[in-house]
């Protein structure tokens, strides 16, 4: 109890063992070679430390062996590494929390390939100084339509690098800072350091994906002002056109990718925006968000639009994730006319954006797959995504007659995936899971959290529910494994 005398505190926490008797313990079972010293040392501290406070607290000391115990099982956990491979038995496909994009083989081992030395910046014809924005950018174009492409970091950071290196000039190379009277449009810009460059966007599309990205935000930061129109369920093509002064650059457009408007809407169509801007010399940008190659209508989806589309309908710049549908590893594309993705190429901020090599090879085995025909097969995402009901049922099927034993009650039944990945808000795809049978659903998804390899699955109404779509086809064997030994201590 909190309230007994000081010397019985005292008496207690000297018996916790010494930090050299743990210690020891730790490199007895070899933690110390594999993970090192101070590492080892700090998760000892810690041990130590939570067990004086459980005696601060009142509690008798625990017992040497139970802290050792602990220990060992904590610095298990922390030789496994930080990051591990999950088994997605979510049902999302495109899972945020989970890494987005799992990798198609060919792409994993390019990037391994592309860890080593590679011709990253190298021609190798020449023997000089290559470029490296110029590896995937072909197979962009050929894929897209558009005249020329750019990879960064992120989706975030292509919207950045758009509006930051169009907001400069406008189409044409009239380079004028956005406050000085612009003869163009007639009207003098607005005086002093508010003139900043303008881009105009509807009301309905200033929206927040998600991790950060709030559009406004992104827009402030790449030292434009926004400028909003319309209302939050209708804007019309005459409402920029009212909007656009001396100080306008962009009209960007924001795909909503990650959630619904219905009923009383209306957006200006892309095409109407290319027209204004190409009679008022404006740049048309695109922030698409997810780089659909394929129409995801052929998938029982609703049409999301292909990156194909966007660039036929005239935008100078589409940006889209690397991650999203179109399957690949974490980067942004730009795509569009060779004028502004050039402008994007010679701005600073490049620098600070740029791709990485791995990144690299990994998106252009990605868009091979895609240039082969074979995306719908080969892509992970897709391959998840055109998964036929029947099959899943039957995967879910031989789960369970594998689980006979350990878990009876399980049965395969109808529920719902989910695409993700703030892509098809609201849209579910048909799937068969196997539901596990437990008096308690939440510790049961906990003991399979906790497995080697941690399974994570989806608890509805009271039972856990494990989806095959979103695991990955050698995953099986681990996934019955690790549920058999969750259902064993539960
Ligand atoms: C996902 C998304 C982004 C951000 O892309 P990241 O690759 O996550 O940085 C930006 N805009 C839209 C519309 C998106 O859906």
């Amino acid at each position: 109890m909190p309230g007994e005398s000081p010397r019985d505190l005292a008496a207690e926490a000297r018996k916790l063992p010494k930090a050299d008797r743990l210690l020891a313990a730790a490199d007895r079972a070899g933690f110390v070679a594999r993970l090192g010293h101070a590492p080892v040392m700090e998760l000892v501290r810690s041990a130590l430390e939570r067990a004086r406070e459980r005696v601060t607290a009142g509690e008798a000391c625990p017992p040497a062996e139970e802290i050792e115990e602990t220990l060992l099982r904590r610095l298990g956990g922390e030789a496994r590494g930080a990051l591990r491979r999950v088994v997605n038995a979510t049902g999302v496909v495109i899972h945020t929390n989970l890494g987005r994009a799992p990798l198609s083989d060919a792409a994993v081992a390019a990037m391994a390939a592309a860890a080593g030395y590679l011709n990253l910046e190298y021609d190798l014809a020449a023997g000089e100084r290559g470029d490296r924005y110029g590896h995937a950018a072909p197979a962009l174009c050929r894929l897209t339509g558009a005249e020329d492409a750019l990879v960064v970091n992120n989706g975030a950071a292509a919207v950045l690098l758009a509006l930051a290196a169009l907001s400069e000039a406008r189409p044409g190379g009239r380079e004028e800072p956005a406050g000085a009277p612009a003869q163009a449009s007639g009207e003098p810009g607005p005086p002093g350091p508010a003139a900043l460059p303008e881009v105009i966007v509807s009301r309905g599309q200033l929206v927040e994906i998600g991790g950060g990205f709030r559009v406004p935000d992104v827009l402030r930061r790449s030292g434009c002002r926004l400028v909003e129109v319309g209302t939050t369920n209708r804007t019309y093509a005459r409402d920029y056109e009212a909007a656009a002064g001396a100080a306008t650059r962009i009209l960007l457009s924001v795909h909503r990718s990650n959630f619904r408007l219905s009923g009383f809407v209306h957006d200006a169509s892309l095409e109407e925006l290319v027209e204004l801007g190409r009679r008022r010399g404006l740049w048309v940008v695109e922030d698409l968000g997810s780089g659909a190659l394929l129409p995801t209508a052929p998938f029982g989806l609703p049409a999301e639009p292909t990156v194909q589309e966007r660039v036929r309908a005239g935008a100078d710049l589409i940006c889209f994730s690397g991650d999203k549908l179109l399957g690949g590893p974490q980067a942004g594309v730009l795509v569009g006319r060779r004028e502004a993705v050039a402008r994007a190429r010679r701005h600073p901020l490049l620098r600070a954006l740029r791709v990485d090599k791995v990144t690299l090879a990994g998106l252009a085995a990605t868009l091979a797959h895609y240039e082969r025909g074979e995306a719908a097969q080969r892509v992970p995402v897709w391959r998840a995504i055109a998964q036929p009901v029947e099959a899943l049922g039957a995967r879910a099927g031989r789960w369970r007659a594998a689980l006979a034993a350990d878990a009876p009650g399980a049965e395969v039944r109808d529920a719902r995936s989910a695409v993700g990945g703030g892509t098809l808000p609201e849209v579910t795809l048909p799937t068969r899971v196997l539901a596990l049978p437990s008096s308690d659903p939440d510790r049961l998804s906990a003991r399979l959290r906790a497995g080697d390899p941690p399974v994570v699955g989806r608890i509805e109404e009271g039972r856990l529910l494990l989806d095959p779509r979103t695991v990955l086809p050698d995953e099986d064997e681990a996934l019955v494994a690790a549920v058999r030994a969750a259902l064993d201590h539960s």
